[in-house]
């Protein structure tokens, strides 16, 4: 696992003096991407920070790809979000969504304060898209700012390749793919042997995916996946761990650029 601060130092803004951000040039152009995760149970096999994990992993990459002479600059990941989803399991560290939004909404307005005209929210947990797609466009709103929400495995880069039909509709939280991840990049903090097949197939048998279907219920996670887990963590792959972040920091590169050259 990578130290994204440490890899990335040239472009993590706070490691500016004040005068220097002041006085940067390019703000017109510049992104400025705040990297935002959650802490929350993965069930038996996966460590509590897993989004927080799979958010620095891909933006490191990310930014391995990008010219150097690309005005990009990325603030410490905000590792908290919203998972009351999974109240009532150990490890689950959520803020209340009224919370969330205003923190966000803060940051925002201080990205602008900073003379910044472009803000990215790079996220990594399901949880908070929903409270991310309106607060963007509450911070435009407010502050006049370009403001984008990148999804990245929910909209951006969603895997397919490897994966059973079931696993893609259903295998939203610890499962194949986020295994596949950890495996890859910190097998350390992996308890491969205790991973389950945390498929949900009460869902499937109502055919109500948990996202986006067509009766989309307010489930929990203690409602539905007794494991905690949602998909098949079993069939997990470290090789195609490997292929979800590098297809994450290709697609997510590209956006990036588009931002930096985003008008209307
Ligand atoms: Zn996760």
């Amino acid at each position: 696992m990578q130290n994204l601060i440490e890899a990335h130092s040239q472009r993590f803004l706070p490691y500016l003096t004040s005068r220097q951000i002041d006085e940067l040039e390019d703000k017109e152009k510049a992104v400025v991407i705040l990297p935002v995760a959650s802490i929350e149970q993965h069930g038996p096999h996966l460590p509590v920070y897993t989004d927080s994990i799979i958010a620095q992993e891909v933006l490191g990459r990310t930014l391995s790809l990008l010219p150097d002479d690309l005005p990009v600059w990325f603030l410490p990941l905000l590792p908290y979000g919203k998972s009351n989803e999974h109240a009532g399991l150990a490890g689950t560290f959520t803020m209340k969504s009224e919370v969330f939004i205003q923190t966000l909404k803060e940051i925002g307005e201080n990205v602008a304060r900073n003379g910044f005209r472009r803000f990215a929210i790079l996220n990594a947990h399901g949880g908070n898209s929903e409270i991310i797609d309106f607060v963007i466009r509450d911070i435009r709103e407010a502050t006049g700012l370009l403001v984008f929400g990148l999804h990245v495995y929910l909209r951006i880069a969603v895997p397919q390749s490897g994966l059973t039909e079931d696993e893609m509709t259903y295998g939203i939280h610890a499962g194949d793919v986020e295994t596949s991840i950890l495996l890859h990049c910190c097998p350390e903090l992996v308890h491969k042997d205790l991973a389950p097949d945390g498929t949900p197939h009460q869902l499937k048998k109502i055919n109500t995916p948990p996202f986006m279907g067509p009766l989309n219920f307010a489930w929990l996670t203690r409602d539905i996946a007794p494991t905690g887990v949602l998909g098949n963590a079993q069939t997990a792959d470290p090789q195609r761990g490997e292929t979800y972040l590098s297809n994450g920091a290709t697609e997510l590169a590209e956006m990036i650029q588009k931002i930096v050259e985003f008008e209307f």
